[in-house]
């Protein structure tokens, strides 16, 4: 799609008006403190982001709440049998204490079915089918299948504390959080804090431990501390109002909080987003829509709870008038140079592509959200995208991490400045002003609306071959295919209206009012299973959420209560497909009859 010339020139006024000296300004500053939630680091950070923002002249809001923080102390791991030895470790944002004298326990290994495979850790999560029908009371867990899913399963199966194996070979110890729970948890999700002490070692020594067991028992003792408790945190949030429709605008979201100093997560993307304020307060002309920028706290020690806040604390604002989500968590790394997009929805999946292309003229690997990465307002039906560059899976310093572009130094006090790559940093910033000028500036919102039901018809086509008869969702694939029809038609005249030079005022507002109105319809279904008003647990589900039990169906027999309980939920989920597919279908129909 051609863009008309005011918007042209608009959004490159914005990318020459990025200073790399002022990105590595920021730099400096966030390579000198260590910003864990709840801490003086963290306040000080926070502090620093206002007043640069008042010297901008950027309204700034900050914001302080109680919520559940969890920051990890320190731990020993010895092997006490076969032979005597300690094992360098570190204990776990989450997992609780020890008690006092620390905790012998026999070691059991769980194989979780991923070892040995490369890309991000997320791919490495423990698997319900690892645990289930194991003997695992009482004992200690060793999985290279760790982290909140694993734990979530050794919990259930009344496992006493669980060893988590690092999947890539390095010479530091990873930090990370074992909770399931999305942010602050709730009366309800309590019920899944985690009541096991977790540590972790490298994969070597995982190696050795599991080499032991190979010969006979082991047998451990943990001793771990850990702070979890409530405790008050503060978060930025810089608001520019729009022009046009002051209502509406782009969440730019990125975490404030870190391990160690955490330059390249998230320092570079803090740096960002100061530098995004400073260059849009001085052109907000070119803004028909505003631009809120969020530095989230209680990411890294609170799993995700200053994003989650601001959803739950705005929920209404964002739901009427937030037109799209951009995290940005850790740009500017030394070494990145392939796109990997992977928490962009369908409708957004277009502009992503034509604007990495346009800006760099490599493809840009677009992959659908999974429920990381403060991914905190699906419910509103928010529409998400993301650019992440990443280091290409045989670059040396490249590793099994969650962040950092894949690099080894993610979540450890390695993470520093000498590991930015200025050019690239500046770089990445020219990628998300171009897209903030995109969604913000453009006469209509450039999203387009059929892949959203293609994304429908893909899974509930895989969902009907895995339930091998077991449950019929013809009747939502046929809706999920209607709307592809009218949707495609409905993309076709977007693309008429906004190619025509200066479309009118009234054909935008109706297409843009639609649009939003379709995503808040579609997006909670496709993407939550919990719904408008909460959280799912922040584990690695499957687009429909709701529905990914369907494959449990074919082994669960029928007659049993099991069968009955699934039965029904099953029943309930398709449902909620079933008629958010209906109405979206009359939505948009109607919304062609309008343009
Ligand atoms: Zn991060």
């Amino acid at each position: 799609m051609a863009l008309a010339p005011q918007l042209e020139s608009f959004e490159q006024a914005l990318r020459d008006a990025i200073l790399p000296s002022e990105l590595q300004r920021h730099l400096e500053v966030f390579n000198s403190l260590q910003r864990l939630d709840g801490t003086e680091d963290e306040r000080r950070s926070v502090e620093y982001i206002a007043e640069e923002l008042r010297r901008h002249g950027v309204r700034c809001d900050v914001f302080e709440y109680e919520t559940f923080v969890s920051r990890p102390g320190p731990g020993r791991l010895q092997v006490i049998a076969p032979e005597q030895l300690e094992l360098p470790t570190r204990t776990r944002a989450f997992a609780p204490s020890t008690p006092p004298g620390g905790l012998e326990l026999e070691l059991v290994w769980v194989s979780s079915g991923n070892e040995g495979k490369g890309g991000m850790i997320f791919a490495h999560a423990g698997r319900e089918e690892d645990f289930k029908g194991r003997d695992l009371r009482g004992k200690a867990v060793l999985t290279t299948g760790g982290r909140p899913d694993g734990v979530m399963y050794a919990q259930q199966a009344a496992a006493a504390a669980l060893i988590d194996v690092w999947p890539s070979d390095e010479e530091v110890l990873h930090e990370m959080t074992v909770s399931s729970i999305w942010g602050t948890p709730t009366s309800d999700s309590a019920s899944r804090l985690v009541r096991i002490p977790v540590m972790t070692v490298r994969h070597r020594d995982g190696q050795r431990l599991q080499q032991m067991l190979e010969q006979g028992p082991v047998r451990i003792k943990l001793e771990a501390e850990v702070f979890t408790g409530p405790e008050r945190i503060t978060h930025p949030v810089a608001s520019i109002p729009g022009t046009t429709e002051p209502e509406r605008f782009l969440l730019v979201g990125g975490h404030i909080d870190s391990w160690y100093e955490g330059v390249t997560d998230n320092g570079t993307a803090n740096a960002v987003l100061i530098e995004l304020a400073r260059i849009l307060a001085t052109r907000r002309d070119g803004l028909r829509r505003g631009i809120r920028l969020g530095w989230w706290s209680g990411h890294s020690q609170g799993r995700y709870a200053g994003s989650a806040w601001y959803a739950d604390t705005f929920w209404e604002d964002l739901h009427r008038g937030c037109v799209g989500y951009l995290n940005i968590d850790g740009p500017g790394c030394r070494g990145a140079s392939v796109f990997d997009c992977r928490y962009t929805m369908a409708e957004c999946q277009s502009l992503v592509e034509r604007t990495v292309d346009d800006l760099t003229n490599l493809p840009a690997n677009v992959r659908r959200p999974f429920k990381a990465a403060d991914q905190s307002f699906w419910g509103q039906g928010v529409s998400s995208f993301s650019v992440y560059r990443m280091l290409p899976e045989d670059h040396p310093d490249r590793a099994v991490v969650g962040g950092c572009s894949g690099a080894w130094w993610w979540h450890s006090p390695a993470d520093l400045i000498d590991k930015v790559d200025l050019d690239l940093l500046t770089s990445d910033t020219q990628i998300y002003a171009t897209l903030a000028a995109r969604v913000c500036g453009e006469p209509i919102l450039p999203y387009e609306l059929a892949p959203i039901a293609g994304d429908f018809i893909a899974k509930l086509g895989e969902l009907q071959e895995a339930a091998k008869g077991a449950l019929d969702l013809s009747l939502a694939i046929d809706r999920a295919r209607a709307l592809e029809r009218v949707a495609s038609d409905l993309d076709a005249v977007r693309a008429r209206i906004a190619d025509s030079g200066d479309p009118p005022q009234a054909d935008c507002e109706t297409l843009n009012a639609g649009l939003l109105r379709l995503t808040r319809i579609l997006n909670p279904v496709l993407y939550t299973e919990a719904g408008e008003f909460d959280h799912d647990p922040a584990i690695q589900l499957p687009m429909l959420p709701g529905l990914r039990r369907v494959r449990n169906l074919p082994d669960c027999g029928v007659g049993t209560k099991e069968r009955l309980f699934l039965d029904t939920a099953l029943k309930r989920q398709r449902n909620r497909v079933d008629y958010a597919l209906l109405r979206a279908t009359e939505e948009a129909r109607a919304l062609l009859g309008q343009v």
